[in-house]
């Protein structure tokens, strides 16, 4: 499609107290305020003669929203760097010594440490190791949900067909009509009980494919003070979602 022509998307909205026409450009949408008098026709010239400046607008709007989320995971993997985890924010410790690769162990629940090839620094070494650490959640997110199914499943006979991890930009799991379960892994990021929580949701749609009261009281019966992790997830899940 041509550029040029393509039609721009925004809603009128006609003001009795409006002298001139004027654009309003939000995160979402454009807005268009016109004087009672003033025809159809001449407002669409109006806006297209606008295109560039709003064009702009939207990008420094979507700009500004991108930069009021924070993120969790730091700006570069290097030593001293504070990973998110289960809630926590673990520091980074590198020794470099004989490796092929990054690697990436836990110690104590306390520090991530990683062993990297001497070769290897600065920018490369920070990529490195934040796809170790991708590859090593990802693993983590495995074991842990499986622990969660198999502590959960058996108390109301819950049991999925299969469960997937997957990296998913805008869902935390689902439970498809065959009880396929899938689990995003940038949960473990959140707290433990946070990931608990949507490890019991779905299970729970195995029972209820919906959110009636009957799904939520079953997810209750589970964990009692669930409203609260996924009170959580409302304030956190976006910066949350934007990874490591
Ligand atoms: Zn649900």
């Amino acid at each position: 499609m041509n550029k040029q022509t393509a039609p721009l998307l925004y809603s009128l909205r006609r003001s009795s107290r409006a002298k001139n026409t004027r654009i309003v450009v939000t995160a979402n949408k454009i807005e268009v305020v016109a004087p009672l008098k003033v025809s159809e026709q001449r407002i669409q010239a109006f806006v297209h003669a606008q295109k560039d400046w709003i064009d702009a607008a939207l990008k420094r709007v979507a700009g500004k929203v991108q930069s009021a989320i924070p993120r969790l995971a730091p700006s570069e993997y290097l030593d001293g760097a504070l990973i998110p985890y289960q809630g926590r924010r673990l520091p980074l410790k590198i020794s470099s010594g004989k490796t092929k690769t990054v690697r990436i162990e836990l110690l104590n629940d306390e520090i991530f440490w990683v062993k990297s090839p001497t070769e290897i620094a600065g920018a490369h070494l920070s990529a490195l190791i934040q796809q170790a650490l991708t590859r090593w959640m990802k693993n983590q997110a495995k074991q842990q949900v499986q622990q969660l199914v198999d502590l959960h499943a058996p108390r109301f006979a819950l049991f999925p067909r299969s469960i997937r991890i997957k990296t998913q930009k805008s869902r935390w799991g689902s439970c498809g009509p065959k009880n396929d379960i899938n689990m995003n892994w940038l949960l473990l990021l959140a707290p433990p009980a946070v990931l608990e929580y949507v490890v019991i949701h779905e299970l729970c749609h195995i029972k209820h494919k919906n959110h009636s009261p009957a799904f939520w009281q079953l997810v209750g019966e589970h964990l009692s003070d669930f409203k609260q992790h996924r009170l959580w997830l409302k304030q956190h899940g976006a910066s949350v979602m934007q990874g490591l």
